[in-house]
């Protein structure tokens, strides 16, 4: 079987090649915004979008005008010409929004797939053009080193390297089946055992984002106070975010490591999360609760979670299956009896038919199992397996 996986680490840079990437990721964000720009002018025009290979072929004219853009790799401004493609392609297949123009600090990155080497033993990674830099190397790259992108994320550094891995056809390490429900009241609620919850900390980070924010609004636009104000949000905005991956990756790990099956929620997060606001003509319903629950539902990071069990399980041979979500809540998982009575308030689980109690989510877990051990045994869930190889690039 064969899989990419990404390993992130920080970067030690020396003050001076912090500069040159400072400099470079401002020449891709000109170089994608010069582009966009052109691509705009010739679908105005009716010309048709320009392709990869026309913009490619623009870069040497550019360069001429513009000597400064010769100094970072070619590849980098190369690899920009094609994300930038691959968002219109996007935009034009899964409804994504169409590509736009990139202000500073947007989408500040640089990657590079030709002229790298990891040196594992010392820790490094050699850029083209930039020589060796040292990495925080908390663990060994396994596998074949395709691409590396360098990033700024929230005040420092850090360099994704994306290898390829060909390994064995896993067998999974458990046996047990376990239904998760990505609850309101708990974090994660399997169908058995304990419930895994975020940890308390985060908590403590999300009450000073928010003292944060409010400090930043009353200092004065462009002063020095206010910039320093921003670096602090950053700052805490980092661990938060930070703090919350971890707890994802090491529940997800545990999860894979002890079940040979484990069914989920087929939950649009996308279009749970949209906002609710409506339009001037359309206001929308119930806005106020469900930006309470929107901001949950991010917070706790549904999406991230099932995108980490999907690849962790296809590379341990776990079968990740989602089921459809539609009223596992309001079911009772005793005696399949569907009713909004059933939930008496938000965290309790009262059957009206038979009696049933539980917590609700852990009902709802149950539920979703159920469904997912049904659609098995009928063989209709080849559409709903999820294990998608990660796609490189
Ligand atoms: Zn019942």
């Amino acid at each position: 079987m064969q899989f990419f996986q990404g390993y992130l680490y920080a970067l030690r840079l020396k003050p001076q090649k912090e500069a040159l990437l400072r400099r470079w990721v401002g020449c891709r964000r000109w170089v994608w915004n010069e582009a966009l720009a052109f691509q705009r002018a010739e679908l105005e025009a009716g010309r048709g979008r320009p392709t990869y290979a026309e913009l490619c072929a623009r870069l040497p004219v550019l360069k001429k005008a513009n000597p400064w853009l010769a100094d970072p790799p070619a590849q980098a401004l190369q690899q920009t010409l094609k994300d930038l493609c691959e968002a219109w392609d996007k935009h034009r297949t899964s409804g994504a929004g169409a590509p736009r123009f990139k202000a500073r600090g947007e989408g500040e990155s640089l990657r590079f797939v030709q002229d790298l080497v990891y040196d594992a033993p010392g820790g490094r990674i050699r850029l083209p053009k930039l020589g060796f830099v040292r990495m925080r190397h908390s663990r060994v790259a396994e596998g074949v080193l395709k691409n590396a992108t360098v990033r700024q994320e929230r005040g420092r550094w850090v360099v994704s390297l994306q290898m390829r891995r060909d390994v064995d056809e896993p067998l999974p390490v458990g046996t047990a089946a376990v239904g998760l429900d990505f609850g309101v009241a708990t974090t994660i609620m399997p169908s058995a055992g304990a419930p895994i919850e975020l940890p308390a900390r985060l908590s403590k980070y999300e009450r000073r984002i928010k003292r944060l924010q409010q400090g930043l609004t009353r200092k004065a636009k462009g002063s020095k106070n206010r910039r320093k104000a921003r670096c602090r949000l950053a700052r805490c905005h980092a661990k938060a975010v930070a703090l919350r991956r971890d707890f994802l990756h090491k529940a997800t790990t545990a999860l894979v490591e002890q079940h040979a099956l484990i069914a989920i929620e087929d939950l649009r997060v996308q279009q749970m999360t949209r906002s609710s606001a409506g339009t001037g003509d359309r206001p929308g319903k119930c806005v106020k609760r469900k930006r309470g629950l929107n901001r949950t539902i991010l917070r706790q990071g549904w999406g991230l979670a099932r995108r980490m069990l999907e690849y962790k399980g296809a590379r341990r041979g776990v079968r990740v299956v989602a089921v459809e979500a539609a009223f596992t809540s309001q079911t009772c998982a005793a005696c399949s009896h569907v009713d909004r009575a059933n939930r008496r308030t938000r965290s309790a689980f009262a059957c009206v038919a038979c009696g049933h109690h539980d917590q609700a989510d852990r009902n709802a877990a149950k539920n979703i199992l159920a469904r997912a051990l049904a659609s098995l045994v009928s063989g209709q869930s080849s559409h709903l397996d999820v294990c998608r190889p990660v796609r490189a690039r």
